[in-house]
């Protein structure tokens, strides 16, 4: 029982905290916003106490590089990681206990390996599949398309990217590190070295439930293995002496985990591995999923927090302005924000199966 506690509150932990990195609003006003927000502002000058200058000179150097410029390194560490991965779970596991444990058969090894396969090749589309960059012969097409959704606050109408030499259709956003517009975009993603955005978000969705999929079929198989294992070698019927009372006790599951995990420590290790990818990346895929049904983006989200904050900044100097004097400027600016908050805060809810059959309805 303690071993399935621990268990749970180690997902818990772990997801909680990926939670709060990946998905907390960095305005909220909850504890992990909280939390999150002094991460992001004393991380920094922490790490600068710690290691010194010249260390955190080169340390933001490398960040930048690694996050704000056109490298493979997050390709490399992800094959490096997944690879790796399944090749010690195929070492430690597939290899050895599938197919001699009662709970676990060899079918187990063929579904995981293609299982597997779905993952690379999802991960390849993803990489490989435009996200629908902008271009002057295709802009026009996508200022239609997005047309409806131009609220003169966040996107208006007939603004211009400079760079691209093309207007803005709502909802696009010029990519710093690709250096292009994208039509729909969501984020730039370091692993798979370009944009989310309308017409590859269908394979990244699907690289998420696939790697999902994945780990957390290794966390059952690996859990029925150990079962197996314990019931093999009759580890429940072992009873337990107390090194300092001398009493005995019956085997729990705490005591007769410890003991595989001393035999199988590597296996308990990859087990725990695939725990961590199962609850992070559902935490991620979640948010994307809530994200969907509310018909936003992950870039609409951020700025829709910045232009809050900036709005009700505004709004207070206002306020405090008319308690000393009232002019008609300032009642007209604040009416003008008003509005300006309702149309950024107007509830376009689509639900979740109309959002996933747009998402899922783009062609390539
Ligand atoms: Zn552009
Ligand atoms: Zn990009």
């Amino acid at each position: 029982m303690e071993g399935i506690l621990l268990f749970i509150l180690f997902a818990l932990t772990t997801g909680s905290f990926m939670y709060m990195l990946v998905c907390t609003d960095s305005n909220s006003r909850t504890p992990m916003g909280m939390i999150r927000r002094k991460i992001y502002t004393s991380g920094p000058s922490i790490t600068k106490k710690l290691l010194g200058d010249k260390i955190f000179v080169k340390l933001q150097q490398f960040y930048n590089y690694v996050f704000y410029t056109n490298n493979r390194l997050g390709q490399i560490a992800y094959f490096v990681i997944f690879w790796v991965a399944f090749g010690l779970y195929g070492k430690f596991g597939l290899l050895k206990h599938f197919g001699n444990t009662p709970y676990v058969s060899h079918i187990h090894s063929v579904c995981g390996s293609l299982i597997f396969m779905f993952c690379n090749y999802f991960f390849y589309r993803t990489c490989t599949t435009s996200p629908g960059i902008i271009t002057k012969e295709n802009n026009d097409e996508y200022v239609k398309q997005f047309e409806q959704y131009y609220d003169e606050v966040q996107y208006k109408q007939n603004t211009s990217c400079s760079t691209c030499n093309i207007i803005k259709p709502a909802r696009s956003k010029h990519c710093r590190i690709c250096n292009i517009c994208v039509s729909r975009f969501d984020h730039h993603c370091i692993w798979v070295r370009q944009c989310i955005g309308q017409k590859n978000y269908k394979y990244f969705l699907l690289f998420l439930f696939t790697h999902i999929f994945l780990s957390l079929y290794g966390v059952v198989a690996g859990i029925l293995c150990l079962f197996g294992i314990a019931q093999k070698q009759q580890l429940f019927k072992l009873t337990y002496k107390n090194a300092v009372t001398g009493e005995i006790h019956p085997a729990t599951f705490f005591r007769v985990f410890t003991v595989i995990s001393n035999r199988e420590t590597f296996f308990v290790f990859i087990i725990f591995v695939c725990l961590i990818f199962f609850v992070t990346l559902t935490a991620f895929f979640l948010y994307h999923l809530n994200m969907i049904r509310k018909d936003l983006t992950t870039n609409e989200r951020i700025r829709k927090n910045d232009f809050e904050k900036s709005f009700l900044n505004e709004m207070y100097e206002l306020q405090e302005q008319q308690k000393r004097k009232k002019d008609d400027d300032s009642i007209k600016r604040l009416a003008q924000l008003k509005q300006c908050w309702n149309s950024l805060n107007k509830k376009r809810v689509q639900g979740l199966y109309e959002g996933l059959r747009i998402v899922f309805s783009q062609p390539n």
